[in-house]
């Protein structure tokens, strides 16, 4: 990308391009209406401090003054309320070729040029906003992260994924300070995160396909962190480094995600489980539960709790015996495990009462494993003597995201158990054989 500088800027501008070109934005300052028509645009239309009349205003200054304070401030404004960085490109955009029709039509190439020039520049300033906003609150971010894992008393895999962590907060230094002798680790073999995954991980990871989709993510980060490297220190390097720590920044918690569900995984072979069921047993709840939010703190993903129970299974006891009983415990149990992902977590919290824990879903996704769970109890039969038992099940749903949490401890795994089982309560309470 070759961006002009300022001073370049200035030879392209003289007095009387300068001339034409605010004539153009007196006209533009009446014919501007702004993407706002366009749906997502709509709920930052009314965002303080970002109004199109003053975008037109500053777009001017910057044209009078080069590095208008106006201007530097009203980008900051809108970067610190998050106005996402494709709105207001777009929003320059639109300005921009509304101004080039203008010229235009009046045949006057200097100042399509002068105005291509300016808006160079300006991309590239509002670029260096941006990404410094961003850096800052990955940075910090990043160390809220760190703190959290590390203050746990059982990481597990966690230790692997605070590596990783570490290694991306070493990576945010160095981008902010566009010293590219303190980037972190290039190779994605030789980072710590790597030795572990292409050492001990390779072996841990008994499932290929998560393991070559885990590889896969972490090698595509590191390509990024490449072109990173190869353009620090480079001039007008801004928007480009923006975009590519945000994709950086996406392919990490994709690793978290992944790590949330290995860790899952080696809790189910672990852990102490019921012998009845082999699910999970209650006691170990609590300890699984803190760690589920402390890795959807890091990784800024919700996961889903699920309760679910048996409907009106005193019957069962009562008309058939405990031994049968004991069987459709069994039998539910194992429709519940047959239609959930390996990563799942499932506990027996007592009697005929089952949590799920789902990392890395949303209350949608959540939902949809619950009816398809639903469906399966509902479906999967159970022989008893000559004739078959059907069963069905109610399910309370909770969505759970660690980062909207303040503190991570017994009491909020309490009450999100609690609030859960009010939610199977309400289920019951509609009707049963089904989810709320
Ligand atoms: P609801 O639809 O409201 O859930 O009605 P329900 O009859 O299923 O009521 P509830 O879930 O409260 O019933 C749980 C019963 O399960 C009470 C207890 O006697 C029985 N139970 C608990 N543990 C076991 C067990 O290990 N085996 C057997 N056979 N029964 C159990
Ligand atoms: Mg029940």
């Amino acid at each position: 990308m070759n961006i002009m500088s300022r001073s370049e800027l200035e030879s392209v501008v003289t007095e009387s391009v300068r001339q034409d070109m605010d004539r153009y934005f007196q006209q533009a300052r009446s014919q501007y209406v702004g993407p706002w028509h366009i749906e997502e645009f709509e709920q930052h239309r009314t965002s303080p401090g970002f109004d199109q009349a003053q975008l037109v205003d500053c777009l001017q200054q910057l044209l009078a003054d080069h590095g208008s304070a106006a201007c530097i401030e009203l980008m900051t404004q809108m970067c610190g309320r998050n106005v996402p960085f494709m709105i207001v490109a777009h929003e320059l955009s639109h300005l921009r070729d509304l101004l080039i029709r203008l010229a235009t039509g009046d045949g006057n190439m200097d100042a399509v040029r002068a105005i291509m020039a300016l808006f160079d520049v300006l991309e590239d300033a509002l670029a260096r906003i941006y990404l410094a906003g961003f850096l800052g609150t990955l940075g910090q971010r990043n160390s809220i992260r760190l703190r959290h894992i590390s203050a746990l008393a059982e990481k597990n895999l966690l230790v692997h994924f605070e590596k990783h962590l570490d290694w991306l907060r070493q990576l945010t230094a160095a981008v902010s300070t566009r010293d590219r002798t303190a980037m972190p680790e290039a190779h994605h073999e030789r980072c710590e995160f790597g030795k572990w995954l292409h050492g001990e991980g390779a072996r841990l990871v008994r499932d290929r396909s998560h393991y070559t989709h885990l590889v896969e993510i972490h090698a595509a980060m590191h390509h990024v962190v490449d072109e990173i490297a190869g353009m620090i220190g480079r001039t007008s390097d801004s928007l480009p480094l923006y975009a590519l720590m945000k994709k950086a920044e996406n392919y990490s918690l994709d690793l978290g995600n992944e790590i949330a569900m290995l860790n899952s995984m080696v809790i189910m072979i672990n852990y102490n489980k019921d012998p009845m069921t082999g699910a999970l047993t209650r006691r170990s709840l609590e300890r699984v539960m803190i760690n589920q939010l402390e890795i959807s703190r890091a990784t800024e993903t919700p996961f889903c709790v699920l309760m679910c129970d048996v409907d009106h299974f005193k019957e069962i006891n009562d008309s058939h015996g405990h031994t049968v009983g004991d069987c459709a415990i069994v039998h539910f149990a194992n429709a519940l495990r047959g239609n959930l992902r390996q990563s799942d977590l499932m506990f027996r919290f007592g009697g005929d009462e089952f949590l799920l824990m789902l990392p890395s879903t949303s209350y949608q996704q959540g939902w949809e494993v619950a009816e398809k769970l639903r469906s399966a109890v509902g479906r999967e039969v159970m022989p008893v003597g000559v004739k078959a038992l059907t069963l069905r099940a109610s399910f309370g749903l909770l969505e759970v995201c660690g980062s909207k949490t303040s503190f991570i401890d017994s009491e909020l795994v309490n009450n999100l158990i609690q609030e859960c089982d009010q939610r199977l309560y309400l289920a019951k309470h509609r009707g049963r054989d089904q989810v709320a």
